[in-house]
């Protein structure tokens, strides 16, 4: 299948849609390795996934308010139509596209290689210039980290801070893994601007960690 023949069979649309035939399907997926126009468009409808996610979420988040309110009987607000109709929108929303569009693209994309976007970060020896990373929205980096080689610290902390300095999150390094360079998938990030990594190191016998080393980078959005 090549890319007018997608356009001729309106194949993205069909194939939200789960209405091509399993020929056309392979083809299709198969075309959509190569073709940037076609995986945008499935990439679009992905996007739209991660959004209802979050409209779900937040939704869910709400919960708690609704349940405290003063009513007689707190568990009925579930049954609440105002409330309820909503979120089963959405969860229909989010359970369609996963099952139309993004389980049929996983399966392929397990199968193939793929290049993380990257950045090595030296702790031990901060670099005057800030690396970069290229990412898309939402789409998870890597960052190479060189730890300074010492052997007070019995493990490590890495804290990932965003552009507001605010932590992100933290993750245990142990000290056999700290020697050699270690990578760190960062969940993909929504907002583009300088964050840092800053690596905390845990005395033997224990103690507080204290920070050995901070390097910032820079998360470029394509
Ligand atoms: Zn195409």
């Amino acid at each position: 299948m090549d890319h007018s023949d997608a356009v001729r069979l309106k194949a993205t649309e069909r194939y939200l849609l789960n209405e091509l035939d399993p020929e056309q399907l392979d083809q299709f997926e198969e075309h959509l390795f190569d073709c940037t126009d076609c995986a945008l468009d499935v990439r679009a409808a992905a996007m739209l996934v991660e959004q209802s996610k979050a409209i779900l979420s937040e939704r869910t988040s709400a919960v708690p308010v609704r349940v405290a309110a003063p009513a007689s009987k707190p568990w009925l607000a579930w049954l609440r139509p105002a409330f309820a109709v909503p979120v089963m929108a959405v969860l229909l929303v989010v359970v369609g596209y996963q099952n139309l569009v993004v389980y049929p693209g996983m399966k392929k994309a397990a199968n193939t290689a793929y290049l993380f976007p990257a950045a090595s970060i030296n702790v031990a020896t901060r670099s005057a210039a800030t690396p970069a990373v290229h990412a898309q929205p939402g789409e998870p980096f890597l960052l190479l980290v060189n730890l300074p080689a010492e052997n007070r610290f019995s493990s490590y902390i890495a804290d990932l801070y965003d552009s507001a300095g605010h932590i992100k999150w933290s993750v245990p390094i142990s000290a056999e893994t700290a020697n050699d360079t270690v990578p760190i998938r960062i969940p993909g990030q929504r907002e583009a601007g300088v964050y840092a990594l800053a690596i905390r190191g845990v005395p033997h016998g224990g103690g507080n960690p204290s920070e050995v080393g901070r390097q910032p980078f820079e998360l470029r959005l394509q």
